[in-house]
């Protein structure tokens, strides 16, 4: 049995192996037919109209360049129609190079799943995985052969516009959610339901300086190892096929043209046998941080660093042959690159059938395919982080006699579909997307009465509609207020100094609780926001970012019990924006700060306290759970031994419900300061009510090892802690081992 077993695995590796051969001598051999500038063709990509539907209309000059080879690749051609005539284009060429079709499928194509941010709060690795995989079944039948996800970049500050598109602030969590998202993405590479991933930005783009877009990076080396990176390489262990480098410099050296980032970790130490591409315009901006004299020398810098295509900067295509006409840059990096792209379009399986992809019955399957509403349901209803619940005024019954529906995001469509949702011209969002107000609408009884008043306008400073809204709560047995951003506040290049509530929706919570009804708020955002007296004086808070096409119903499933929330926060909330940064895991100092408990040694402010408002890991559940039994198999372990961790959790109240357990751990003293408290694991489990299950973690030498000042991954020997908790500061149970020479 074993013997077959070895054959059948040998068999396979011989079959990968030669088929990889095999593609590599079709490369070569075409690359041999190449001239100079059809091979920089290939390292050029521009961008198309957008458009899926409708008149097709081709820039001319774009299409004449693709009928010479001068374009590799496409992005923002949605839809099978565009995406053929544009291949038809290329198919015209003298190489007959198939075009390769990029586009940011973030968190869906046609069926919106929640915002990245949103779905990390889920903690459902799954789900996650799921949701990839129908954005990719869904824009791979519309002819993308590649989406510019997942983002993987750690962010510990939430002014930053982009952390809605992350996993978050830990690099734990990033660096399991990266994985899964690359698995749902990619499939079976080469499957017809299949995209490339592409894992952006590389890299610490998230650790920009003030938190605005684009800005500058200074970061110690140990930081960048440690914190940033481990997300791009369980992307790359996961199989990512593509990279996207990054607007931001590092350390002075824009991340475009580093050559250490590129060349000497991702292709160098991390073996990345793919390519990557630059992000929009970033080679060409070189020029302006004061890198680059003009787009020449940009193109020089980018390629000779490993950046292989050039996104909309032209500056591959105008100044690459030249340089290398002058030998400033070596034929060889020309080739090198060009394999990378070439091989990804022989495994896409381009060149046996360039129109494999692009299938308009495939696509009206994929893009109306009720099983993908329904995940997308289910997910966004995981997603949801129940923040506050006083007097179990949560979950509503189904009987309410009258519900009072207030804010202005109730009655919103589109706006649940939240940043970087792909934009399918011809839909009609009004019926592509539930709304907050419809979803209630189709749980409620028939006999409950539901009262809506808009109360005000998201920014505006305008407190005419209060005296309306005010009227209706006093109607009402319980009032649901629906708040927050707007959903484009949010994202590439909406960074804010400022995240509370905008304009004067806090002052509306404050007059609907002034009526003395329950009051349930929710609030919508794509980053977390401050709203203190909201957190101090409403009873109900949910938490429900941006939910995607299914927002209203997953909504409605959690508000009144047919979902109970699961979500934890995977970012630090904080009191006010001087706290920025601000996350769990940082470093004690040496001297002990004023009335904090789980902050205990850090510098203090004297005007604010320095624990965040919630916590990392932190969300409720209509149920409750106890923990119990924490049991070491050692607590004493030499770096090649493993501890097996057991606890029990029970489900200590009336409904089923899900729980995220999470495992901690402290290096008690280290050759350089350790956090004081770092997740190291976690699983979601289903209890029913009374249930209890046996837990079980592994720590091993991965999991106690950190990067000491000479950069070296180690595990010293020393005391640890070992915390399990509901959160990051709600630790239940915890323990300790000794590492041992
Ligand atoms: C963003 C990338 C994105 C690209 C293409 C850039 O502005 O930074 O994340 O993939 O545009 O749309």
């Amino acid at each position: 049995m074993k013997k077959i077993g070895t054959t059948i695995l040998l068999l396979v590796c011989f079959l990968g192996f030669s088929q990889q051969k095999t593609i590599d001598q079709k490369v070569n051999a075409l690359l041999k037919q190449m001239t100079l500038e059809e091979k920089i063709g290939q390292l050029n990509q521009y961008t198309g109209n957008n458009q899926a539907t409708g008149p097709i209309t081709i820039n001319p000059n774009k299409e004449a360049e693709i009928k010479k080879g001068l374009i590799g690749s496409m992005l923002n051609v949605l839809g099978t129609k565009y995406t053929r005539q544009y291949q038809e284009l290329a198919m015209q060429s003298r190489l007959k190079i198939p075009l390769l079709f990029g586009q940011d499928v973030v968190h869906g194509y046609k069926t919106t799943f929640p915002l990245p941010l949103a779905e990390a709060a889920s903690w459902d690795l799954e789900a996650m995985e799921l949701s990839a995989r129908i954005a990719a079944v869904e824009a791979s039948a519309s002819g993308i052969h590649w989406t510019f996800a997942p983002m993987v970049d750690i962010s510990r500050d939430p002014r930053w516009g982009r952390v809605m598109e992350g996993a978050g602030e830990d690099t734990y969590l990033g660096s399991r959610i990266a994985y899964a998202r690359v698995k749902g993405f990619q499939g079976n590479l080469g499957d017809v339901n299949s995209v490339m991933a592409c894992v952006k930005h590389f890299a610490a783009y998230g650790a920009a300086v003030g938190g605005r877009d684009y800005n500058s990076v200074d970061m110690s080396e140990r930081m960048l190892w440690e914190t940033y990176l481990p997300p791009f390489k369980a992307a790359l262990d996961a199989g990512a096929a593509t990279f996207m480098n990054s607007f931001n410099d590092i350390n002075g050296i824009p991340a475009t043209a580093n050559k250490y980032l590129q060349r000497d970790i991702l292709k160098g130490k991390w073996n990345f046998q793919g390519f990557i591409v630059s992000d929009w315009g970033s080679i060409g901006e070189m020029v302006n941080h004061g890198y680059s004299k003009d787009n020449k020398e940009a193109a020089l810098q980018a390629i000779t660093a490993g950046s292989d295509m050039d996104m909309e900067s032209n500056a591959y295509r105008y100044h690459l042959a030249e340089l290398v006409k002058e030998n400033k840059v070596p034929i060889a990096l020309i080739d090198d690159a060009v394999k990378r792209i070439l091989r990804k379009k022989f495994e896409l399986g381009l060149f046996d059938n360039p129109y494999k992809y692009s299938n308009p019955e495939r696509e009206q399957a994929a893009l109306n395919n009720p099983e993908h509403r329904k995940a997308a349901r289910d997910i966004a209803a995981k997603s949801i982080v129940l923040l506050k619940n006083e007097k179990n005024i949560l979950p509503l019954s189904k009987d309410t006699k009258t519900i009072a529906f207030i804010g202005p995001l109730v009655k919103e469509h589109k706006q649940n579909m939240g940043f970087w949702a792909v934009e399918l011209p011809e839909l009609d969002y009004d019926k592509q997307v539930v709304s907050q107000w419809e979803g209630v609408q189709n749980k409620a009884s028939s006999s409950t009465k539901l009262l809506y008043a808009k109360g005000c306008e998201i920014e505006e400073d305008n407190k005419d509609g209060f005296a309306e809204a005010i009227a209706v709560a006093n109607q009402a047995d319980v009032v649901i207020l629906s708040i927050g951003e707007r959903a484009d506040m949010s994202g590439e290049a909406k960074s804010r100094s400022n995240i509370h509530l905008p304009g004067v929706q806090e002052e509306l919570v404050k007059a609907i609780q002034a009526t003395g009804k329950p009051v349930v708020v929710l609030i919508n955002a794509g980053r977390p926001l401050v709203f203190n007296w909201t957190a101090d004086n409403v009873p109900a808070i949910a938490y429900t970012w941006w939910l995607g096409s299914e927002a209203g119903n997953a909504i409605a499933d959690v508000l009144f019990g047919d979902y109970n929330p699961s979500g934890k926060l995977p970012m630090s909330f904080p009191r006010e924006e001087g706290q920025i940064p601000i996350y769990y895991n940082h470093f004690n100092t040496g001297r002990p700060a004023p009335n904090e408990t789980a902050f205990n040694y850090v510098s203090a402010y004297t005007d604010l306290k320095n624990s965040p408002r919630f916590p990392f890991g932190f969300g409720l559940s209509y149920t409750t759970f106890e923990y119990s039994d924490l049991k070491l198999s050692k607590n004493k372990i030499k770096n090649t031994e493993k501890i097996e961790v057991s606890l029990n959790v029970k489900n200590s109240g009336k409904v089923a419900g899900e729980e995220v357990v999470q495992l901690y751990l402290r290096d008690k003293v280290g050759s350089v300061v350790r956090p004081i408290i770092e997740l190291k694991d976690f699983q979601k489990i289903k209890l029913n009510a009374g249930e209890t299950k046996t837990i079980k973690f592994i720590i091993d030498k991965e999991k106690v090892s950190f990067y000491n000042a000479a950069l070296q991954w180690i595990a010293e020997p020393g005391d640890f802690d070992l915390m399990i908790g509901s959160s990051s500061s709600d630790i239940r149970l915890k323990t300790t081992f000794e590492l041992v020479k």
